[in-house]
């Protein structure tokens, strides 16, 4: 931290928002190739919580890569310098006592670890959207794949560039053997007991 930086004591913590909303916050991490089915159970789990009172958002593809960071390619390190910033919002989300979803590719196991690192373990929570390669290809929503095999996308994840799977997540989803209602299910039973505030 530049030494001129002198951090300014507030007085309203994390735990007296945690408090005034009722709920713990933490980050709920959606990895997995595109088109895997992050966003479809993401946006579901949200409506979930949403349904249960639960303060909640969403960051995804389309409000960081056309905001705040639509300075950056899919080169290796921009991909790094991708999942580095949006650790650092959902950081400032977890604290403002929001819970957080994010569904990204974020194809770097050591990117993955610097997200935990930034928002803490206890607060990260690794749901791994394992769908094959191709399956993927098959579903291809965004027709990416089409592009990447024609040679009009580099980088892609799963064709050109590499995707690093998850060894230990938290909960893994096969969406070629589940639902999104079963995946769904999966993941509010993981995160109940973890939206109880201590003392309750
Ligand atoms: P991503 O966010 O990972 O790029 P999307 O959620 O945009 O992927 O797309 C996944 C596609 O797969 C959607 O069209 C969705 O309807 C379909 N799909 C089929 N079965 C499932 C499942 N069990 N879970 C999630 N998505 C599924």
């Amino acid at each position: 931290m530049n030494k001129n930086i002198v951090p300014h004591d507030y007085q309203i913590s994390k735990e007296d928002r945690q408090k005034l909303k009722k709920h713990n916050s933490f980050l709920l991490w959606f990895t997995g190739l595109s088109g895997s089915g992050k966003s479809t159970i993401a946006n579901v789990v949200e409506q979930e919580l949403f349904r249960l009172g639960i303060n909640t958002y969403s960051l995804d593809g389309d409000n960081i890569r056309k905001g705040i960071n639509s300075d950056l390619t899919f080169s290796p390190e921009d991909r790094t310098e991708n999942i580095r910033r949006i650790a650092e919002v959902a950081n400032l989300l977890v604290d403002a006592g929001i819970v957080t979803l994010a569904a990204f590719v974020s194809p770097y196991k050591k990117d993955r670890e610097n997200i935990k690192s930034v928002v803490k373990d206890v607060n990260f929570v690794e749901i791994y959207v394992n769908t094959s390669l191709e399956e993927c290809e098959r579903r291809d929503v965004k027709g990416l794949y089409k592009k990447a095999r024609a040679g009009e996308i580099k980088n892609m994840t799963g064709i050109s560039a590499p995707y690093e799977a998850p060894e230990n997540p938290d909960i893994e989803i096969n969406t070629e053997e589940v639902s999104v209602e079963t995946a769904v299910k999966q993941i509010l039973d993981y995160i109940r007991p973890k939206l109880q505030l201590k003392n309750e």
